[in-house]
């Protein structure tokens, strides 16, 4: 069995269902694997589909775990969508992570996430409580909404997400609270972060998290970058590169723990907005949290990103694996000039956070180099139609999402604030 380890303090270990149900450490730290398994891929076909995959290079992972038995169907059940890849030149590939039923790759781990809690859980309540930079968040409650046991709360910042991304997060009830917070994404993080260690509360109403520091997303995330990086080895004989647009980083951790286990993966490049933690850290080797600075690409503005520990203790461990790490900063003006040229030279529409992966993806394209594209462009519509000249057409989930009546609760960013929340919304059973 593969136990889970405090990043901070290595004298806690966890299962894997522990590391799940609690998301964060006792110690306040992030949960990182003891070790990694190698994975073989030789003897795999590239006929096997990609939830067969899943449970093939998870299966260590879940060795001891009560959800070993049930782990491809829990993968069949949470990737039970389409995962294009589509060349746009010789070297340029995109992989659309964005046709689940919210339009983002955040779907992946966030299915994942809810169908393990919801098997983890059959006998005992529990309230998930997740902050959210926007895509997260519909993620969470579409994912989560009418599983039986279980209660989500969702917290967005004001003001800081983008009209639909909203209307997406509030378009559910039921065992779905949406909460809007007046402030940034980091106070709403560090509220759940606060409610995750008050054990006053977790007495009366267990909590857990769905935030990207949940390992279930990482695990499940992992799997298309390992799926796709095999399938392409496999048809061209060549390694890829990932590009990735990030913020809180869980995204670009997955594809890491990926390579590490084994996955044909050449170079790993991080692409962000202006948001600098990531490059400041590359730079002087040195972490450091800046203040979040509100961009184009908002579902990654980050200032503190809260996988970042698990890249350094990684990093730590694998110094080669830094060597050949890159990573971009890219500019609102670079995003919007990346979305104009794309549609231009490939007649392809593309949302602004997989505009910072194409900025970084120009400068390599000797290689053959894939693009993760996060979300599905008619998400940022009021952006991306605009620099076009074009609109996009809804599909037909997203269409569904929008029509919905919202419904949220508006606090200040004030912890009570939240505590009350929790609690009415479990005392309404
Ligand atoms: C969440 C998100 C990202 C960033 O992913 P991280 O795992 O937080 O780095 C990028 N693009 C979109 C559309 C997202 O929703």
């Amino acid at each position: 069995m593969i136990k889970w380890v405090s990043h901070q303090d290595k004298n806690i270990t966890v299962s894997l269902d522990k590391a799940i149900m609690q998301g964060l450490s006792v110690d306040g730290g992030l949960f990182v694997p003891e070790k990694f398994p190698n994975i073989s891929l030789d003897n795999l076909s590239e006929k096997i589909d990609f939830p067969q995959f899943a449970a093939h290079f998870l299966k260590p992972f879940f060795k001891g775990s009560s959800l070993e038995d049930n782990l491809l169907s829990l993968c069949q059940k949470s990737f039970n969508f389409p995962l294009p890849l589509i060349p746009l030149s010789d070297n340029l590939l995109v992989l659309e992570l964005f046709h689940g039923p919210t339009l983002s790759f955040k779907d992946f781990g966030a299915r994942f996430l809810a169908h393990a809690t919801a098997l983890l859980c059959q006998t005992k309540p529990r309230t998930i409580v997740v902050a959210t930079s926007g895509d997260t968040g519909s993620a969470v409650a579409s994912s989560f909404y009418q599983l039986a046991n279980i209660k989500a709360a969702i917290l967005f910042p004001k003001g800081r997400i983008s009209q639909r991304q909203k209307q997406q997060i509030c378009a559910f009830s039921d065992n779905i609270l949406a909460i809007e917070v007046n402030g940034t994404f980091d106070d709403c993080q560090a509220l759940v972060k606060k409610a995750l260690s008050d054990e006053c509360l977790q007495k009366d109403f267990p909590l857990s998290t769905a935030n990207s520091i949940n390992i279930a997303r990482v695990l499940a995330q992992m799997c298309y970058f390992a799926y796709i990086s095999f399938i392409y080895q496999k048809k061209q004989q060549q390694p890829l590169n990932i590009v990735i647009p990030s913020g809180n980083l869980g995204h670009a951790t997955a594809c890491f723990y990926a390579k590490k286990m084994g996955a044909p993966i050449a170079e790993i490049t991080i692409a962000t907005n202006a948001n600098q933690a990531v490059a400041y850290y590359l730079k002087h080797k040195n972490y450091q949290a800046f203040a979040t600075i509100k961009t184009l690409a908002n579902a990654m503005d980050v200032g503190a990103p809260s996988n970042m520990m698990r890249l350094i203790d990684l990093w730590q461990k694998d110094e080669a694996l830094l060597e050949m790490t890159k990573v971009y900063q890219v500019t609102d003006k670079a995003i919007k000039t990346t979305i104009k040229e794309t549609y231009q030279h490939y007649q392809y529409v593309i949302c602004p956070h997989t505009a910072c992966g194409f900025f970084a993806a120009k400068n390599q394209l000797n290689q053959p180099t894939l693009v993760a594209a996060t979300a599905h462009p008619a998400k940022f519509e009021s952006i991306v139609e605009p620099i076009i000249a074009h609109s996009i057409t809804p599909p037909i989930a997203l269409a569904d999402l929008l029509a919905k009546k919202m419904c949220y609760k508006a606090i200040e960013n004030d912890y009570q604030a939240l505590m009350e929340c929790i609690k009415i919304s479990n005392n309404r059973g």
